[in-house]
């Protein structure tokens, strides 16, 4: 029996974050001049323990739950990640376990975090571009060791994707280079438009490109694009085909909503539930988890926290970008 929300929207998916720490400085994520030194981090003490986000997922999947993405912050930071993946992996053999990461530590780890029972990777990457890399990121990182990072997740067997986030006059001279470099390695490219998430990034309209124009570009490049039918209702990429073959994604988070099929949900690392990207408010459910709630106390919490559910923000999307919003960092992109 599915849980669903007050739009009969289904709980499928839980995204996972596991620190809301990271090694790199996007500047629209978590711009250095806010995420410095200074910065409350959450303590130890507070983040979810591996056992915890077990117990969080296998009180969910009899409700249907089909799918975990772990994230952050910068997901590879948590020591022995592979350690969670297997745990989760115990709780069943058809969840599909995803993980989004910067890939700056993919090389090092893939391998474990394969043979634990990781079923595939998105690897966000914004540029080839040396320079633009580092000035998108704020970091010494060099975009070669993403891309290693991708060479060696292919080389164990995983299938991968890269996200890239497009922001106008800044990297939209990658968008055909992405294409080229990923396209003929069968690694599908998804082009994120650039979202309002959190207070900090001065998001402003616009900065943002389009979809629309970003396959305008792509169809003088590479002739008309193909639209692919979507394999689930709650995708968020709308996935298109070159002549070669060559798969490309878009997340119209600003120009194209999809809340009206979104069947996501967060759990920040301190174990609160947030119920959308945009919400201000989370639900805590790490103090049931640490009272000794039962397997059926945390179902029933997340059920009634679901079936309240009304977000439709990027529907809604107006003015309203003044309010209060959670970092992405925090609750996990
Ligand atoms: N650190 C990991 C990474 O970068 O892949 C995982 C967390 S990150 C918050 C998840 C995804 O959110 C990344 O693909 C990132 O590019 C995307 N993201 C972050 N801030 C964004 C924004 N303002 N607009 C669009 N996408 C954003
Ligand atoms: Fe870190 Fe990912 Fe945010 Fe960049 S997008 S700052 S890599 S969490
Ligand atoms: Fe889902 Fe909220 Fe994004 Fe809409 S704005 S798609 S409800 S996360």
């Amino acid at each position: 029996m599915a849980i669903e929300d007050a739009h009969n929207r289904p709980l499928l998916d839980l995204r996972i974050s596991v620190t809301d720490r990271c090694n790199m400085r996007c500047r629209y994520c978590m711009p250095r001049e806010h995420f410095d030194a200074d910065y409350p981090f959450l303590p130890k003490e507070d983040i979810l323990r591996f056992e915890e986000i077990v117990r969080i997922v296998e009180s969910l999947i009899p409700y249907g739950l089909r799918k975990v993405r772990l994230t952050g912050g910068e997901p590879l930071l948590r020591r022995d990640l592979h350690s969670l993946i297997a745990q989760l992996r115990a709780c069943s053999n058809e969840l599909d376990i995803a993980m989004t990461t910067n890939g700056l530590l993919l090389k090092k780890h893939v391998a474990k975090l394969y043979q634990a029972g990781l079923s595939r990777v998105t690897v966000s990457l914004d540029a080839l571009d040396e320079s633009i890399f580092k000035s998108m990121g704020d970091t010494s990182a060099n975009p070669q060791m993403v891309l290693e990072g991708i060479d060696a997740a292919l080389e164990v067997g995983l299938s991968v994707k890269v996200n890239t986030v497009i922001k106008k006059d800044v990297n939209e001279g990658q968008i055909v280079p992405m294409v080229r470099a990923f396209g003929p390695r069968g690694v599908p490219v998804r082009f994120i438009e650039y979202m309002d998430v959190g207070t900090t990034n001065d998001w402003n309209l616009e900065h943002v490109v389009s979809a629309e124009s970003m396959r305008d570009l792509l169809d003088d490049e590479f002739g008309s694009l193909q639209r692919n039918q979507p394999l689930h209702k709650s995708d968020v990429a709308k996935v298109y085909t070159t002549k070669e073959g060559w798969k490309i994604g878009f997340i119209e988070s600003i120009t194209n909503p999809f809340c009206g099929d979104c069947s996501r949900a967060r759990l920040s690392a301190n174990g609160s539930i947030y119920t959308c990207l945009f919400s201000n408010r989370g639900h805590d459910v790490r103090s049931i988890l640490r009272m000794d709630g039962t397997e059926e106390d945390i179902s029933n919490a997340i059920q009634s926290i679901w079936n309240d559910r009304t977000d439709r923000y990027s529907e809604q999307r107006s003015n309203q970008t003044e309010q209060l919003k959670v970092e992405m960092s925090y609750i996990g992109g």
